[in-house]
């Protein structure tokens, strides 16, 4: 897999380590044909970035960070669409556009892709240079701090699209496993499409949360969700999360894969049981219309953001998110770099 023509600058915050950050100088790109360099305004600590502060990076020094709210200021030759000056966020799916997978759409199975700040550098910069085709313009309605949470909206488009041909056209039965930033937020796109999801959490704290957005969420331990088929949406990325997937899904059911785990339900289960077990990686294309979501009111993706700290203070960003699970469901980095 080849990077993805990402490239920060300006004040880079760079992973030096495990646990490690340290602000380095580089210079502001210049953006090529069809890129575009934007400043960065607001970023989201996501499960993937904790996992690389904790030692999962490919290699450091790394720039993590895929979940940004920015504004452009220089376009490379060719770019139309987004003005200098305009807000924007940034799809984080890189990819090539041009390859079977990208011609159908399908850009997060690009082999020339891959997400931002995890093979290649990401986001975490005071500029950063990126291609155009990644730009969706934010509308005033969308704050930048929600745009720092757009991801989890845009999955559950995705997931909506890929669980469609499976299930009948009523809404079945519906559990998400996993009440963090993405388990909240997707369960309360699946209620705006009329399904009525059970939210299985072990914290809390993230339950309170998921019942002050209006779901009703569960300790983690197998209810009666009436019968019949369910959907089934594993977004924990734990064992745990995993075995309570495999407990909840009824014969019949459409179980999703949205958390990486390190396993997924074992074959006897989905063959005795006739699972139709999916996999639903980003949201590919469907960051205009999480956007378009979160500006009509149908999603307010702040009501995750739980802490907030300064660029300059991502180290203990970071550190908290990762230590404290109890108290924090969400991180941003906002304000100015300077
Ligand atoms: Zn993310
Ligand atoms: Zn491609």
């Amino acid at each position: 897999m080849s990077e993805p023509s990402v490239r920060p600058g300006g004040t880079v915050m760079e992973l030096v380590a495990p646990h490690v950050f340290a602000p380095t100088l580089r210079p502001v790109p210049e953006p090529a044909a069809g890129e575009v360099v934007v400043a960065m305004r607001a970023l989201g600590l996501c499960g993937t970035d904790l996992h690389m502060y904790g030692g999962r990076a490919v290699e450091y020094p790394h720039v993590v960070g895929h979940d940004g709210a920015a504004v452009v200021t220089a376009r490379g030759a060719g770019v139309t669409g987004v003005a200098v000056g305009e807000r924007v966020t940034i799809d984080p799916v890189a990819h090539c556009g041009q390859c079977a997978a990208c011609t159908r759409g399908a850009t997060q199975l690009c082999p020339d892709g891959g997400y931002l700040g995890m093979l290649g550098p990401g986001l975490l910069a005071e500029y950063v240079c990126v291609p155009a085709r990644l730009l969706v313009p934010l509308p005033d309605a969308v704050s930048d701090l929600a745009a720092t949470v757009l991801e989890p909206v845009a999955v559950a488009l995705h997931l909506l699209a890929r669980v469609a041909p499976l299930l009948p056209k009523e809404p079945v039965p519906c559990a998400v496993v996993g009440g963090g930033p993405l388990g909240i937020l997707l369960g309360v796109v699946l209620r705006h499409h009329g399904y009525a999801p059970h939210l299985f959490e072990p914290q809390e704290t993230r339950r309170d949360l998921a019942a002050a957005v209006g779901l009703v969420a569960h300790p983690p331990e197998p209810i009666d969700l009436g019968d019949g088929p369910r959907l089934v949406v594993e977004t924990s990325a734990a064992p745990a999360g995993v075995a309570l997937a495999d407990e909840l899904a009824t014969p019949g059911s459409v179980v999703a894969v949205v958390g990486r785990a390190p396993h997924s339900i074992a074959p006897p289960s989905v063959l005795l049981k006739e699972l139709s077990l999916i996999g639903v990686k980003g949201g590919p294309g469907q960051y205009p219309e999480a956007v378009r979501l979160v500006a009509d009111g149908v999603v307010d993706p702040e009501t995750v953001v739980t802490h907030r700290f300064g660029w300059h203070e991502a180290a203990e960003a970071f550190r908290i998110s990762v230590d404290r699970p109890d108290l924090v469901v969400r991180t941003a980095l906002v304000g100015a770099w300077r």
